[in-house]
């Protein structure tokens, strides 16, 4: 655990603590909230959480989990129609109107971004970096690969781990840029915390969950959690 003293600069080394947080009941009935309550969400959460958990199995995991929040988050898109032929009659068909890009916090982000492409193949993947100072908890842009000209119905920032929300109200102002007609977010696990200030600086958007924990610690990190979402995945601990 972390000290209580400040580090040098004045900056405290327990971000989070005394700061008051809403409750998990605060924040659910949110509008533009999406909180998964599939079994079989719930049920691969367990396996993800569980510390046993190693991270070959983890990583499958997030990806089955990714692809299950792709599902949930893809609900609304927009149609059109396609006329085809089957091997019986002519048709008209539906297809998706317009590109989808997704654009994952890295590294965390990366599973969750295989996840969506298994789902949609011929997605636009953006890559996204963002460093969460340890001190301050204030995200800080390192790499940015997204086009300059896009044309696309939706664009979804994914991160596994809804914290305090800076990296994803930061991503999202990023993607704002972009003039894309509807933007999401997609998580894992959110904190209230993370989900209020993420929905307050942004109810314009749509917030897609796989679980809503009940708090942060004094460092940042959610509780009960799943602990470092990119060590858990990549093996780095
Ligand atoms: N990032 C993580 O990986 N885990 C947390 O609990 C919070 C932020």
């Amino acid at each position: 655990m972390a000290e209580t003293r400040t580090q040098s600069g004045g900056r405290p080394s327990l971000p989070m603590a005394g700061i008051p947080q809403p409750t998990r009941e605060e924040v659910t009935k949110l509008p533009r909230v999406h909180i998964s309550s599939h079994p079989v969400m719930a049920h691969k959460m367990t396996a993800l959480r569980d510390k046993n958990t190693q991270p070959p199995e983890f990583y499958r995991l997030v990806k089955e989990i990714g692809a299950l929040l792709a599902y949930e988050a893809t609900l609304s898109l927009a149609l059109e129609p396609a006329p085809i032929e089957t091997p019986m009659a002519p048709m008209v068909g539906q297809r998706l109107a317009g590109g989808i890009g997704v654009t994952p916090i890295l590294r965390a982000g990366l599973g969750l971004a295989e996840a969506f492409r298994e789902v949609i193949p011929d997605i636009q993947v953006w890559h996204l970096g963002l460093r969460r100072d340890e001190h301050t908890l204030q995200a800080m842009e390192y790499y940015n690969r997204l086009p300059h000209k896009v044309d696309l119905q939706v664009a979804y920032a994914i991160d596994p781990m809804l914290a305090t929300g800076g990296s994803a109200i930061d991503a999202i102002n990023i993607l704002k840029l972009r003039n894309i007609p509807r933007l999401s977010y997609v998580c894992i696990i959110a904190a209230p915390y993370g989900l209020l200030k993420l929905s307050q600086t942004h109810p314009d958007i749509d917030i897609y969950v796989a679980a809503l924990d009940e708090s942060l610690n004094d460092v940042g990190y959610i509780m009960p959690g799943l602990g470092d979402a990119g060590d858990r995945q990549f093996g780095t601990f």
